[in-house]
């Protein structure tokens, strides 16, 4: 294993090209997940890197988490990128203003 991936474009069927890896920050702000692309990790930043598959056909790109990004995705998920709705309680994407489930409005903590 060299962590390389025989990966399909699903609109063409060909074969993707592994790109490149790229670094990603993670940063917590006003309770928001803020995906950065590179750049340096700060304190309090995670840094995790995707693999990036390009399709030399159509230019499709995919990206995949590497191991330790993974792991690190599914310990934070839903913790990271949920938050409860104030009024129903359910699980609901951090950026959102408004419940999908009740329509109660957020407060931004
Ligand atoms: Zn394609
Ligand atoms: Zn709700």
């Amino acid at each position: 294993m060299n962590g390389k991936k025989a990966v399909k474009c699903d609109s063409c069927g060909v074969a993707m090209h592994f790109a490149q890896k790229v670094p990603f920050r993670i940063m917590g702000q006003d309770g928001l997940a803020v995906w950065v692309f590179g750049g340096v990790a700060q304190l309090k930043e995670r840094t995790l890197s995707f693999d990036i598959y390009l399709c030399p056909k159509c230019g499709r790109i995919e990206m995949f988490a590497d191991d330790v990004s993974r792991r690190f995705l599914l310990k934070m998920t839903p913790g990271t990128f949920f938050k409860r709705c104030v009024k129903c309680g359910r699980e609901i994407p951090m950026a959102s203003e408004e419940c999908p489930h009740c329509e109660a409005t957020q407060k931004r903590s």
